[in-house]
């Protein structure tokens, strides 16, 4: 009898050379070991987001589709020709003006079927590799009772135990792609969101297979999202259940769906980390049952509408809410929480699939307010806790709410099965939420058993490995020490860094003229050395135009740009009459000031409607954020520049802060491309900035090169137009270290404290956004790690801390600490909080 193992290898673990060497040496390993290996790979990343352009936009995204297969094909040396057959059929479908549900489902199988011809053809120069087709053995249910669009775009299978399947494949390492399926007659259907996984839990049924296998870019299952929590802890072993209870509630590793078919069968899920392939992940199974109450896991979804609905004496009355769900139903509006009290019922409304249009929320309250008083509460947030009977945790978790009292919890759930429990908020509340629940019931709870490591143990751990690109103060340690024995608290700024971000950001050749966004970082050197090195410079305020202009004495106005926002009006009629580029975001200073603008060269910030970026309140767009110019008002605006004679010669937009996602600035090309036909005097696009730097030196980072080939493509359609970029933190966040010597240790049972000189006035990013800062005791650069500890500021305040949870060597009174990549964002926003001066500027040149 053989025994199988399934792979499964996500988006970006198949989307270059290096994740294909993991990949190699993984399935080498199973087989080693006497299994026989299915392996299902995803297309590779980006592939997908551009086929479903062509379906939302009817965007031609043939080149673009084909310079990113070519990109693969280069770094696995395989001939891009072997997909010719694939390219023309994709060809033939972008050419349509409009595609039905099946040619839809085959213009999306493309992602997968490109990349599993290309990674087969370089696994094939490895090691001797079978492909499968899915639509030999993955056939979609024919009693799915749902619409024709489900069975079409989110099919299911009903899949059994096979082993005359298991018989037939003789050979020993199978590739196959996930995402589509065949239905009866034979035709390409897919599986939905997650669909690569839910083929893989489908091969992994139909095998029987010893184990299912999900290899992504994270290490696990965590007890929150690391990215707004660093010191989330790993779960190591997770019920089927609670894990689909995670998934549920947020939790973005696994979809729900592919947990199923392996929880029905036994079948143990194990996630692992394509970019750290030796570390522990997440293990799934039946057996297990926790000894003592605990919750898992805190997670937040957003964009949730509720639906509050309140009635004097109808709710007793028989078939009443019978009436109320019909409603729902007709509009196709799933429910997920209900509430109910004596005289109202509460329902909540997800939102994740942006079904939820104004119209139809319209249209739901018309229909509801004939059966009861409605009201609809948007942007809310619910807050999820998943665990083994919470209900006992009800001692901890009151005192936090208690402390939300002023910030109204709408409503709150419960499973009857006791294994979660949700809060819904107002979305600005949720972050927070989450992070004080997570304080009380994962970190100060350290004796539960199955919680791994935290996410920043593990990166950190990570870092120590030889592979990583070393930061330019290891090498520096006793300059800077001395530096710091003089100094301390001090920044210290080393232009060399700047320098190699500057030759970086310049191979973006779609981009015609840099912009440093000053507020990152505004030391005078800083400014003047950026200039120096052929980058322009963008302000938010005149007091940083003087500065600049001060320092840069010879720059033309041209060089300069200012995108003030809420200013007063003198601002902008003063800037402009030098020559400055001003960019505008509030239609109504142009409605009410028109003749300052009159025979003037503008630039208009547009909000592109939604945004990105590490933290909440970095995201400068979207209804929630005071940023730019609705997309409802841009034809309005576009005829009053007209008639005014006011010269638009620029779009600008800059969605957030952060953002590692490549397609970002394209996106945000496209959205501003698609608003010139109301402008035919522009000629420069704006992007902004708001690049991602990595954190960690082990860390991926963005994709410069992707983004570019983005806004090439985005440039061979509109070659009349020049695109301009204001990069701030990426040019300055690596070159700044903040140094601190150690002014006291405290043990509290077990939580250890490390304190420095200074701390949030001179560092305000870890108690603002919850940002995370590499933290080293550099004169103890070279001793092993012994304990873990808080690293604190002076501050008379709570929040005054600078990391939570960190890996420190033994550390004495008077020792020197260094904050790493605090070059931006960090002096810039120091204050005098209790008198304390913050940190000096000192320049390494
Ligand atoms: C702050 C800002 C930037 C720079 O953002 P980073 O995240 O530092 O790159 C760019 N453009 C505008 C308009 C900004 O306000």
């Amino acid at each position: 009898m053989n025994t199988w193992v399934v792979l499964k290898f996500g988006g970006s673990s198949v989307s270059n050379l290096a994740k294909w060497k993991v990949i190699l040496a993984t399935v080498k390993q199973r087989l080693a070991a006497g299994y026989k290996v299915v392996l299902v790979h995803s297309a590779a990343q980006g592939l997908t987001d551009l086929l479903t352009k062509k379906i939302t936009n009817n965007d031609d995204i043939y080149t673009p589709f084909k310079d990113k297969l070519n990109t693969l094909c280069k770094e696995l040396k395989v001939e891009l020709q072997l997909v010719s057959e694939q390219l023309k059929k994709l060809k033939s479908l972008v050419e349509k003006p409009t595609l039905d549900l099946w040619q839809q489902a085959e213009l999306l199988a493309l992602g997968e079927q490109c990349t599993h011809v290309l990674g087969v053809a370089y696994l094939n120069t490895q090691i001797e590799t079978a492909s499968l087709d899915p639509k030999s053995c993955l056939i979609s249910s024919t009693d799915d009772q749902r619409s024709t669009e489900s069975q079409i775009l989110s099919a299911k299978c009903r899949v059994a135990r096979n082993d005359i399947l298991s018989e037939k494949l003789t050979e020993n390492f199978y590739v196959m792609p996930g995402f589509y399926v065949s239905n009866c007659n034979h035709k390409t259907v897919l599986l939905g969101r997650g669909g690569s996984d839910t083929s893989a839990a489908y091969m992994a049924v139909l095998l029987h297979a010893k184990q299912l296998e999900i290899w992504t870019d994270v290490h696990g299952i965590f007890s929150a999202n690391p990215h707004s929590i660093p010191s989330a802890r790993l779960l190591l072993k997770l019920g089927y259940q609670e894990a689909r209870e995670i998934a549920a509630s947020g939790g973005k590793v696994l979809h729900p769906r592919c947990i199923l078919p392996v929880e029905q069968h036994n079948i143990p899920l194990l996630i692992k980390n394509t970019n750290d392939p030796e570390k522990v992940g997440t293990v799934l199974a039946h057996e297990y049952s926790p000894t003592k109450p605990r919750v898992s896991a805190i997670n937040a979804r957003h964009q949730v509408t509720l639906v509050s609905m309140e009635s004097i004496n109808m709710w007793h009355q028989a078939g009443f809410m019978g009436d109320i769900f019909a409603i729902y139903k007709e509009l196709g509006l799933s429910i997920d929480l209900v509430s109910t009290a004596q005289t109202n019922v509460t329902i909540s409304l997800d939102n994740m699939d942006n079904v939820l249009t104004t119209s139809k929320l319209k249209a739901l309250k018309d229909a509801l307010s004939t059966l009861c008083e409605v009201t609809v509460i948007k942007n809310c947030s619910a807050v999820t806790l998943v665990g083994y009977r919470i209900r006992a945790l009800a001692d901890k978790i009151a005192p936090v709410l208690s402390s939300y009292a002023d910030q109204r919890v709408h409503i709150t759930t419960q499973s009857s099965n006791d294994l979660n429990q949700t809060f819904v908020v107002d979305e600005d509340q949720a972050d927070k939420l989450v992070r004080a629940l997570h304080e009380v019931l994962i970190i100060e709870d350290k004796e539960i058993d199955d919680f791994g490591p935290t996410w920043t143990e593990l990166v950190q751990e990570k870092q120590a490995k030889p592979t990583v690109t070393t930061a330019w103060w290891q090498n520096q340690a006793s300059e800077l020490l001395s530096i710091a024995q003089e100094h301390s608290p001090c920044y210290a700024y080393h232009l060399p860094t700047i320098k190699g971000q500057i030759e970086q950001i310049k191979k973006l050749s779609a981009v015609d003229r840099f912009y440093y966004a000053s507020k990152a970082n505004s030391h005078p050197d800083v400014l003047r050395f950026m200039y120096q090195n052929g980058v322009c410079l963008e302000t938010v305020s005149p007091m940083e135009i003087q500065r600049v202009q001060s320092v840069c004495p010879e720059i033309s106005p041209q060089h300069i740009l200012f995108t003030p926002n809420f200013a007063p009006i003198d601002e902008y009629r003063d800037e402009i009459e030098k020559g400055i580029h001003v960019t505008i975001d509030n239609p109504s200073l142009l409605f009410d000031y028109p003749e300052i603008f009159k025979h003037k060269a503008v630039i208009l910030r547009l909000d592109p409607g939604h945004g990105s970026g590490h933290h909440r309140y970095v995201r400068t767009a979207g209804v929630h954020s005071k940023f730019g110019i609705p997309a409802d008002d841009v034809e309005r605006v576009a005829e009053f520049c007209e008639k005014n004679q006011i010269s638009v010669i620029g779009l600008h937009a800059h969605s957030g802060s952060g953002i590692l996602d490549h397609s970002n600035w394209a996106r945000i090309a496209d959205y501003l491309g698609s608003c010139l036909p109301h402008f035919p005097e522009v000629e420069i696009i704006n992007v902004g900035g708001g690049l991602g730097i990595r954190e960690n030196p082990g860390d991926l980072g963005l994709d410069l090169l992707q983004l570019n080939t983005a806004l090439l493509a985005f440039k061979a359609d509109h070659p009349n137009i020049k695109i301009w970029m204001e990069p701030g933190r990426f040019l300055v966040a690596h070159c700044g270290v903040l140094m601190a010597k150690v002014t006291q240790t405290k043990w509290k049972g077990k939580q250890g404290y490390i304190g420095i000189e200074t701390g949030m006035n001179s560092l305000i990013r870890p108690a603002l956004y919850g940002a995370w800062h590499n933290i080293v005791n550099l004169s103890k650069i070279n001793d092993a790690h012994e304990y873990t500890a808080n690293i604190v500021g002076p501050m008379c305040e709570t929040g005054d801390v600078l990391g939570i949870d960190r890996k420190m060597p033994k550390t004495q009174v008077k020792d020197v600490l260094l904050i790493a990549n605090a070059g931006a964002y960090g002096a810039v926003m120091a204050s005098n909080y209790n008198l304390r001066a913050p940190a000096k500027e000192i320049i390494i040149k």
